[in-house]
């Protein structure tokens, strides 16, 4: 957790950076998702670039911003600049206070990433509790990567099962330490897995991490007994030629207890964040999934004898 967003020494806190209420692709039934801030990949096909960083992050949209300067006034910090019509934030000033959004008449400045103690959260999720009895929905932990501030999570999960006794998710990248995938067995009814390739080194290549931990943590919670879905992105040019996706159901269907993956599509839904945060798209032009790859991927899994289902 980046320390200059706790609430107070005494209550600890997660960086958030979106709470999604009737949500319906990130578990069984009507559900609330908490989206943690930071990610220990970096997918170069990121949906979400503003999930990856471990800090708060402001976005400016200048289609909504009406140039009246408010945000510069407000700034404790003299962080803002305008300069030709254009709002510049300075990262080394800037402590994601959030005063500026908050003051921000045209909703052009977003805070991505609030300190949330667990009391604050838990208001939040229980606002639909009857949603989620009636549904048999509940509470999931997204990213980013939820494991990356994992005492807190599971603090989360285990206050939520207390007060509940419903249905918990966690939708993950695997890159977490053993203890940590452990830890959390107890208080997780269903695991989201994402697996991107097999092979070590070209999965460095795409998400600037080799894969051994991540296909370990697989097959741990399997072997343990727990639910576990694996989620695979189907991405142009990285893994979605026949031996990658073939090796990737092989594995799937070697896991204890899997019996289904969901399939996801590439998309560009999230280009335009990039140049929100002042930063380059790193997958460059790559054109989103036809049809026929999906189809072609649907029939591999198939094959392995997995149900495949697309998207979450
Ligand atoms: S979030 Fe706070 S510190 Fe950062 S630019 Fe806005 S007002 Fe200034
Ligand atoms: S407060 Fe909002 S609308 Fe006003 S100048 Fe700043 S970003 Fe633009």
């Amino acid at each position: 957790m980046n320390p200059r967003c706790a609430e107070s020494r005494d209550v600890p806190t997660a960086l958030i950076w979106d709470i999604k209420q009737y949500a319906l692709h990130d578990g069984p039934g009507i559900r609330t998702t908490v989206f943690f801030k930071g990610c220990p990949l970096r997918c170069a096909w990121c949906c979400n670039p503003e999930s990856q960083s471990f800090a708060p992050e402001m976005i400016w949209m200048a289609e909504n911003c009406i140039g009246c300067g408010q945000c510069v006034q407000v700034c404790p910090h003299q962080a803002i600049a305008v300069v030709s019509g254009a709002v510049h934030i300075d990262a080394g000033r800037c402590d994601g206070c959030g005063r500026c959004s908050d003051n921000c008449p045209g909703g052009a400045l977003q805070t991505m990433g609030r300190a949330y103690s667990i009391d604050r959260l838990m208001e939040e999720v229980l606002k639909d509790e009857g949603f989620f009895w009636r549904s048999g929905g509940g509470l999931t932990l997204s990213g980013g990567e939820p494991l990356a501030q994992a005492d807190f999570a599971r603090h989360l999960l285990e206050r939520y099962k207390q007060e509940t006794h419903g249905h918990t998710a966690v939708e993950t990248c695997g890159q977490a330490d053993p203890e940590t995938v452990t830890a959390l067995l107890p208080v997780v009814d269903l695991w989201l897995y994402d697996l991107k390739h097999i092979d070590p080194a070209t999965h460095r290549r795409g998400t600037g991490a080799d894969n051994r931990r991540i296909l370990k943590n697989a097959r741990t919670i399997c072997e343990a007994g727990a639910a576990l879905v694996p989620r695979i992105p189907l991405i142009p040019g990285f893994n979605d030629d026949h031996p990658s996706l073939a090796a990737l159901a092989a594995f799937a269907a070697a896991l204890p207890g899997v019996g289904e993956v969901h399939l996801m599509p590439y998309h560009r839904l999230g280009h335009p964040k990039y140049a929100r945060l002042n930063r380059p798209y790193p997958f460059g032009d790559r054109r989103p999934s036809t049809p026929a790859a999906i189809e072609a991927a649907r029939r591999i899994f198939a094959d392995a004898g997995l149900k495949a289902g697309i998207g979450g």
